[in-house]
């Protein structure tokens, strides 16, 4: 089209000719769109530039993107099971975490987790990070999830001394918010609550990550028994082998909370300045010794009193996800402390 009434020339260019990439373009309503040109159900339309801002966003149901549609950037975090990448992805240039783990696992196995991750996938919730797609390659299984610009908490812990109360007053109401998700809709217990495990974005979005995934790991592996990863956070129900439910998570936030508060890991190690070295020896203490609580001289009754109601040792004690959110502590806040503004406080530089 000619410069002239109709404006600007319009730049159109075709879409890829073999099928396999066209369809890679389309997102799950069936749009194609390349510059000018957007294509899709409705009918061609030719809109200016300005009414686009950006390509069409890969929506968590795309099952069109392949492993081979990212181009690795950097490595951002190791885990015990895997490391974490940040991806871009090539045709709409978002960027998401790539998490791959390591794990010969035969076929049934793999469908199963398939199907597990499947349900992660579904998540529609602000405070569960999302989970785009997952792929089994060359004995790896690798996870395309929401990439957190603000990495974890574990990471901020460890360029902060301590978070104040109000601001963990604004982190908890949002991880309360995610828990409250798992537990009551999707009916499942995230068992691996831990620092890193609590994600962070420019938007001061506090989110779960990694729900459920140690209990797939462990039944997909043959070993429905088997915990990979910390025992720090694990409730004494769980270290003694009895039923757990929903409530183990709560005793893992109240810990991550404390943990939070006083700079430290809650439990002392026997030697002092040595950490816990010996994992049975801190089990023991979690499930023979009374349940560590914050300081009434150092902190304010609200914040005692919530971590006295998540760190109970026996479940029945501890409150609900959703009785929790009414506890004076969460209705501290007040505005001015957003997470969004701790984090561009102290994010490092
Ligand atoms: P484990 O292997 O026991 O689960 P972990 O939680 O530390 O331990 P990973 O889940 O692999 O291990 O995460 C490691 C680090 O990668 C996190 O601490 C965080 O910094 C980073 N990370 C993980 N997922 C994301 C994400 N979606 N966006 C941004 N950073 C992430
Ligand atoms: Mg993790």
């Amino acid at each position: 089209m000619k410069k002239g009434a109709l404006g600007p020339a319009l730049k159109l260019s075709l879409p890829p000719s073999d099928e396999v990439a066209f369809k890679q373009f389309l997102t799950e309503s069936g749009t194609f769109m390349d510059g000018d040109l957007l294509v899709n159900r409705d009918g061609v339309r030719i809109v200016s530039q300005s009414e686009i801002e950006t390509p069409p966003l890969i929506q968590p149901s795309d099952n069109q993107i392949s492993l081979a549609d990212f181009d690795a950037c950097k490595v951002i975090g190791k885990g015990n099971g895997g490391i974490v990448r940040l991806v871009q992805h090539k045709w709409t240039g978002q960027f998401f975490a790539l998490k791959m783990i390591q794990m010969n696992i035969e076929e049934s196995a793999r469908k199963q987790l398939a199907q597990e991750l499947k349900i992660n996938q579904s998540s529609q919730c602000p405070n569960v990070v999302v989970c785009y797609q997952s792929f089994y390659e060359n004995g790896a299984v690798s996870i395309i999830l929401e990439y957190m610009d603000g990495g974890s908490l574990a990471d901020f812990l460890k360029h902060v001394k301590a978070i104040p109360e109000p601001y963990l007053a604004a982190i908890c109401k949002q991880v309360l918010k995610g828990l409250w998700y798992l537990h009551h809709e999707k009916h499942i217990i995230h068992r691996d609550l831990k620092p890193s495990n609590l994600l962070i974005n420019h938007r001061g979005e506090v989110k779960i990550t990694d729900f459920g995934v140690s209990a797939i790991l462990a039944s997909t592996s043959g070993q429905a028994n088997t915990f990979v990863g910390t025992y720090n956070y694990m409730s004494p129900e769980r270290i003694i082998g009895n039923q757990y439910g929903y409530r183990s998570d709560i005793w893992s936030l109240g810990l991550v909370l404390l943990e939070c508060a006083l700079g430290h890991f809650p439990y002392s190690p026997p030697h002092q300045g040595e950490g816990w070295t010996n994992v049975y020896e801190l089990m023991e203490t979690i499930v023979d010794q009374p349940p560590p609580n914050a300081p009434a001289d150092q902190f304010s009754p609200e914040f005692c009193s919530f971590i006295s109601a998540c760190l109970q040792k026996d479940q029945k004690d501890r409150q609900s996800a959703n009785e929790l959110m009414t506890h004076p502590f969460i209705n501290m806040i007040s505005t001015c402390y957003t997470v969004e503004y701790v984090w561009i406080r102290c994010k490092p530089t």
